[in-house]
């Protein structure tokens, strides 16, 4: 079956007005409260009003870090979609196309006709999207190669497709970018021969100015921004220094301790522009969350989940939602790309560990039957650098779970990853949604004002290893709740109640 491209919900609580779809929705939940160790359960109804604007906007992606692997495999993927690119390999001719992109290549049901076929439309056509052949690409990097001979420097394409793509590439050279050499591995030295000089406040300021030119060279109407550089060492939070918006902009006037990617997400929020970090580092120091929440700029985080960790919080979430009590996980990788020789210097992998290392948290938490408190899985990751494996990251996992009746079980897994070819699409996710989020306002009956989703945007999280979340809000890494999430809340902003599964209607004489 061929999912529709379009779809149209006739319902008297939805309009299709000419700017904005407007959507009255109950939001049906539950809050719990503990007495004397019983849960007493309250179902609650909200009524909220979602608005999208469906007009979209001229959108441009700038990336810092644009001439690396995943820089230049997204925007060599842009260009192939768009030019409709197809190349000979040994194994036939292959066409473009965004396999591995939410958005674009994964369905949503909308639920069953008469002959009890489901109705699928692309993810995209849930909502008024910007499509992702309009993206319009510009950014940094340290290093000052253009992006088709960046392309080649990535070895991530074939070559016939490289050889197509180079004319339209060649012209396309990432701007100067901040180096601070402490914060990233000493064997990335070579590659910084385009830097901005100056003062912190004066980069600061090249960065603003960076992105208001390019939004008005390229006629754009947005701005988003992603970090798609080298894993950064963890910045120390320091009270004085970047723990509140005032210290964290005073710190860079003085040009004491700050990140460069922390740099690039205060000119981005002071831009009005949403910030994206695809690494594991700590970016969005609490300085820098208190600026977004201040100017109202969406930011997002944080590491990129692309191989292991995706299938990690698949699995596990398998095992133990089935009763299955997971004592060691057991993961090693080995690649031989630029990141993957960042990665071999302790300070930025000890980043890395970090961000891959929480992932079974809640799912560990949401079975008091099977761990007591306190009590986790031995979870153990292990980075190495084996530069003839380039690009095709190895991922080997070994997941051993408690049986019944003393029994164990041992999942082993190998996964060669194809690292910047999961990451391109993922990125491509985060600029459409996260330009979706900002046309998406609601109000509720109790609260009738306007407002707009926490600049802090979860909503993002099946997208991110580490996900930030508001303050106070639980962290989900499950992979299919965080789906849910994003599915659920675009079903709402079209009047759509949330996908249950229970196909009661089949379970009836
Ligand atoms: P890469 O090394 O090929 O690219 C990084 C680029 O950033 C390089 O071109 C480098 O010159 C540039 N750079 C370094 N410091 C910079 C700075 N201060 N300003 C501007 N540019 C700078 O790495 P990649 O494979 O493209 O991965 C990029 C990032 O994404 C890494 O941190 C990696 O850990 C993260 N990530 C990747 C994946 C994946 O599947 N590919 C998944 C999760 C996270």
């Amino acid at each position: 079956m061929e999912a529709a491209a379009q779809f149209f919900v006739e319902s008297p609580d939805v309009v299709y007005g000419p700017e904005a779809i407007e959507a009255q929705y109950d939001y049906r939940t539950t809050r719990v409260s503990r007495e004397g160790g019983v849960l007493k359960v309250h179902p609650t109804t909200t009524r909220f009003t979602f608005r999208t604007v469906r007009q979209v906007p001229r959108l441009g992606v700038m990336l810092v870090g644009w001439g690396g692997n995943n820089g230049s495999t997204l925007t060599a993927a842009v260009l192939a979609n768009r030019l409709r690119l197809s190349w000979p390999t040994r194994s036939g001719r292959k066409e473009a196309n965004y396999y591995g992109s939410l958005t674009q290549a994964g369905t949503v049901s909308l639920g069953l006709d008469a002959e009890g076929q489901e109705g699928f439309v692309p993810f995209s056509a849930l909502l008024p999207m910007v499509a992702p052949n309009d993206l319009v690409f510009d950014g940094w990097d340290i290093s000052s190669m253009n992006l088709a001979e960046a392309m080649r420097r990535a070895k991530v394409l074939d070559w016939e497709l490289q050889e197509q793509l180079w004319p339209h590439m060649e012209a396309l050279r990432p701007r100067p970018s901040v180096y601070i050499p402490e914060f990233i591995a000493a064997n990335q030295s070579t590659r910084a021969d385009n830097l901005i000089p100056g003062s912190r406040a004066q980069q600061l300021e090249q960065i603003r100015k960076d992105i208001r030119d390019f939004r008005s060279s390229a006629g754009l109407d947005k701005v988003v921004v992603l970090w798609t550089a080298n894993t950064e060492r963890f910045c120390e939070v320091v009270p004085g220094l970047n723990d509140t918006a005032e210290n964290l902009l005073r710190t860079i006037e003085l040009g004491l301790e700050v990140s460069p990617s922390t740099l690039f997400a205060v000119a981005s929020i002071l831009e009005g522009c949403a910030f994206l970090n695809g690494s594991p580092q700590n970016t969005l120091v609490p300085g820098a969350l208190e600026l977004a929440c201040q100017r109202r700029v969406f930011v997002g985080g944080d590491d990129f989940k692309s191989g292991q960790t995706k299938v990690k919080s698949v699995l596990v979430d398998f095992l133990i939602s089935s009763g299955l009590k997971t004592m060691s996980i057991v993961s090693y990788n080995h690649l031989g790309n630029n990141d993957g020789q960042n990665l071999s210097a302790p300070l930025q992998f000890r980043s890395k560990e970090v961000s891959k290392s929480n992932v079974v948290d809640d799912m560990v938490q949401s079975n008091p039957v099977l761990y007591m408190p306190g009590e986790e899985p031995d979870h153990c990751v292990v980075i190495k650098y084996v530069p003839y494996v380039g690009d095709s990251k190895r991922a080997l996992d070994e997941y051993t779970s408690e049986l019944m009746l003393g029994g164990t079980n041992t999942l082993v897994l190998h996964n060669t990853c194809e690292d910047s070819l999961l990451a391109a699409p993922i990125m491509l996710d985060l600029a459409l949604l996260t330009e979706l989020c900002q046309r998406v306002s609601f109000c509720t009956d109790a609260d009738p004002e306007p407002q707009t989703f926490h600049p802090v945007l979860s909503l993002l999280s099946f997208l991110f290893k580490a996900p930030l979340v508001p303050p106070g809000s639980p962290v989900i890494n499950a992979l299919f709740r965080q789906r849910s999430c994003i599915e659920n809340i675009l079903r709402a902003c079209v009047g759509l109640p949330p996908q249950n599964h229970m196909l009661l209607e089949h379970k009836m004489e």
